[in-house]
């Protein structure tokens, strides 16, 4: 069967989570997203820890069920340690095969750290301790670097990580079957790593509200079971793991260099803002053309395939000429996944002919432009967010039109 998987999202008990990540709304929104399997999230905290063996009901091989969605238990834990005389900070994604393989790693976590404080705890093992700890728990459980060029804590940030994945994890390198590239990159910047080239690439969305739901995902076709799922990923099997579902990572807002104060982006070859003289905030790129060894074309060319969306709600808002948190666009959004079909069916699955059957001519228009990526990108930095928008013709002048 072929299913989107979002693996990556968080609970109520996250820091700067929405009140309402409970099971029974991330289930409504995997719906409304089209995701059909999603990962808990958050295992590690003792509350959710109850919330998840009081709501899900054991579907086999590793799956569970909500209302009709699949869940699989996954946690996000910063591995805080320090290397070569500098701190380490880097998280990491964790999925387990079962409760009690659940159970027997936080039991070995919470030996020296405190899980109850934040879901996504802070422990003080060293990112290779943690492989090769949960590997010793549980065979069939990964640990998958979460975000791996994120500007923050990740393997590969300048300020907390490291250059090399050998370098972070050693001996426990060839254990680390996958890395999650989230939001601030794709695959083309990821396969300008040759010494990745064995690594699969997952893509997740991190949510810490519902509706970011899916925002990046992974399309698999295969069996829902666990051990199915972790060895395509493990193998990197493009026919049961076909493809990622990508954020353009220029939405970043620390994705190029920049002066935010200045309003300016850096350009080609500048290292300070010409405007007030500050050597530039380095972003993604920066980083990512720093130590990535071949040209962007080659990862380009490189790269497995992967569908670059704008969500729905943007390009609804869009078609209307309105701002996303619009009434009038989040009611259309709300009455199209919960009338008309799931969002990732919209943007990606479904036949030109349905979406003209069943959408406004204009929300069409923009969702072929995305698939494509007719896209306009402002390119985020030094904290300022970037923007895309789909190529469309300008909306008639008509000042009735502006109203609606
Ligand atoms: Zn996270
Ligand atoms: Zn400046």
């Amino acid at each position: 069967m072929t299913f989107f998987a979002d693996f990556n999202v968080h609970s109520k008990y996250s820091r700067g989570t929405h009140p309402d990540m409970e099971i029974p709304t991330l289930a409504r929104w995997a719906k409304y997203k089209g995701v059909g399997l999603l990962g808990t999230g958050d295992f590690t905290h003792p509350q959710w820890l109850v919330a998840l063996k009081k709501f899900l009901k054991p579907a086999g091989r590793g799956i569970f069920d909500f209302d009709g969605v699949r869940f699989l238990l996954t946690a996000e834990v910063v591995c805080s340690f320090t290397q070569g005389g500098r701190a380490r900070k880097i998280n990491h994604l964790l999925l387990a095969p079962h409760f009690q393989a659940v159970d027997r790693i936080i039991d070995a976590l919470e030996r020296e750290d405190d899980l109850a404080t934040d879901a996504v705890p802070t422990i003080r093992l060293t990112a290779e301790e943690l492989v090769s700890t949960v590997r010793k728990i549980s065979p069939e459980a990964m640990v998958v670097p979460a975000h791996a060029w994120g500007p923050h804590h990740s393997l590969f940030s300048e300020t907390f990580g490291f250059d090399r994945l050998e370098e972070a994890y050693g001996a426990e390198a060839v254990h680390v079957k996958a890395l999650e590239t989230g939001l601030s990159a794709d695959p083309s910047m990821a396969r300008r790593w040759p010494a990745l080239d064995g690594k699969a690439l997952l893509s997740n969305s991190d949510a810490h509200h519902p509706s970011r739901i899916g925002r990046e995902a992974n399309l698999f076709d295969a069996p829902m079971d666990y051990r199915e799922i972790v060895e395509a990923v493990g193998a990197n099997d493009r026919v049961r793991f076909p493809a990622t579902i990508e954020a353009y990572s220029q939405e970043d807002r620390y994705y190029a260099g920049g002066c935010r104060a200045c309003r300016r982006p850096a350009a080609d070859g500048e290292s300070a803002c010409p405007s007030c003289g500050k050597t530039f905030v380095r972003g993604v790129l920066d980083r990512v053309n720093a130590l990535a060894d071949r040209t962007p074309e080659e990862g380009r060319r490189r790269a497995e395939r992967h569908h670059r969306l704008i969500p729905l709600a943007d390009l609804v808002a869009d078609a209307r000429g309105v701002q996303p948190d619009a009434d009038s666009a989040e009611k259309e959004y709300l009455k199209l996944v919960t009338q008309v079909g799931p969002e990732l069916d919209i943007l990606l699955l479904w036949e030109e002919s349905r979406l003209r059957e069943k959408l406004p001519a204009r929300l069409v228009d923009a969702v072929l432009a995305v698939r494509r990526e007719d896209v306009a990108v402002e390119p985020g930095y030094d904290g300022q967010p970037g923007r895309t928008k789909a190529l469309l013709p300008p909306l008639p002048a008509d000042p009735q039109l502006k109203l609606i």
